[in-house]
């Protein structure tokens, strides 16, 4: 059994002095969290009631600020990357009226760090109006001229995957749509001011927490992302991941704009609740409801990405590989389209995990091409390990107070 099959056999690894610290605060975090609570962002009041800001539905925002004209003011300027209630894009009379509606900030999040990688790959460290913080990743395509930026879903996580650095952290709370959005308005004004990076053009919810787990919020996000007066997304260029809690959850996400991932991680059974420890159903059941998720939207909806992160003798075996082939063949008869996204994993200082070597991940690949050949086979490159760029590594890595 080599040191990484041993790791994900065991108990936790050892903390170290931060971590412990981190561990502490995620601990206390989850005895509050055991219902996940949404804090109200610095929003505004409509009819006497909190409202949202940036996932304000524009008509409902054409009424508040009294005009099209007034609300389509404040929404060049969130495209600018500007702050509505400060920027001169917008009228005078918009402005007003939002102030007069309780707003001290459209855009509920500032920039508080960026690291950028040597591969151009750009970690944002995301202060929200409470103190906490989230990450977002802003992700330049090698060769293509376009940009991903990863956004989170949920402040924390509580799927504990075992390779993930944010599973440390348990869920602190879920974020609300305003917040999400707000992820990528930042990210946007980042991007446009970097001479290297290409234009920002598409978007995955596969950042901190799990985007099945905060459904509500995570579908009002992407309506407002694909709003022709808002943000002015493609919906094929949103991909909403999830680890699949549920199949209800899969079943909540049926109608979400974009297109859904599932990260399925391994097709054993043993093996993935080893993985994923918080998987309470059956690969089977899960499966099931993924189906049913897609056999429900228009058929030119259902393309699908599953992903799969690929750990150093643990999962990133050619029997491994034969297992998954032969356990998605029936979701890729309901989706039509698939995706199977193979990614190294990003060795953390927190686990024994590491990535398998780049033959593997290529063999895996073949495993997969050769037992379904309908499905399209991408292998990741690792991006921005240099900057501790993987996924929940930055906020980990700073101090508790960011996350307090
Ligand atoms: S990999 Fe995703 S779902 Fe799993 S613990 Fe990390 S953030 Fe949560």
């Amino acid at each position: 059994m080599g040191r990484a099959k041993k790791a994900v056999m065991s108990a936790s690894p050892t903390l170290s002095h931060a971590w412990r610290s981190l561990a502490l605060l995620a601990s206390a975090s989850a005895l509050s969290a055991t219902v996940p609570r949404t804090a109200a962002p610095p929003g505004i009041e409509v009819h006497g009631r909190p409202s949202s800001t940036l996932a304000l539905p524009f008509p409902e925002l054409k009424e508040l600020v009294g005009g099209a004209g007034r609300a389509r003011s404040v929404w060049d300027a969130v495209r600018a990357g500007e702050e509505p209630l400060d920027s001169d894009l917008v009228t005078i009379g918009a402005r007003r009226a939002l102030i007069a509606c309780g707003a001290t900030r459209f855009v509920p999040a500032t920039l508080a760090e960026t690291h950028v990688a040597k591969d151009g790959t750009t970690k944002l460290l995301v202060r929200l109006a409470d103190g906490l913080a989230v990450e977002a990743v802003l992700i330049p395509h090698p060769t293509r001229p376009r940009t991903t930026l990863c956004v989170s879903s949920q402040v924390g996580c509580d799927r504990g995957c075992r390779f993930c650095a944010t599973a440390r952290m348990g869920l602190v709370r879920q974020l609300t749509a305003d917040e999400i959005l707000a992820q990528f308005a930042i990210a946007a004004r980042v991007a446009r001011e970097s001479d290297a990076m290409p234009p920002l053009t598409n978007i995955v919810f596969m950042g901190m927490g799990d985007a099945g787990r905060n459904v509500d919020h995570v579908k009002a996000a992407a309506t407002s992302l694909v709003d022709g007066d808002k943000f002015r997304m493609a919906r094929s260029k949103i991909t909403i991941s999830t680890v699949g809690p549920s199949p209800e959850a899969f079943a909540a996400l049926a109608d979400a704009d974009g297109m859904l991932a599932w990260s399925i991680h391994a097709a054993d059974e043993d093996l993935r609740r080893k993985l994923v420890p918080s998987s309470r159903h059956p690969l089977p059941e899960l499966r099931r409801g993924l189906i049913d998720a897609l056999e429900a939207r228009p058929a030119r909806r259902r393309t699908l990405m599953l992903a799969a992160t690929l750990i150093r003798d643990v999962n990133d075996s050619d029997d491994d590989a034969a297992k998954l082939a032969e356990f998605i063949g029936p979701i890729v008869d309901a989706a039509g389209k698939c995706n199977v996204d193979l990614i190294p994993c990003n060795p953390t200082d927190h686990t024994d995990f590491e990535s398998p070597s780049t033959e593997r991940v290529l063999a895996y690949a073949a495993k997969i091409r050769e037992l379904e050949p309908r499905v399209h086979v991408a292998t990741r490159l690792q991006r921005g390990d240099d900057e501790s760029a993987a996924c929940g590594q930055l906020l980990v890595s700073r101090k508790p107070e960011l996350v307090a």
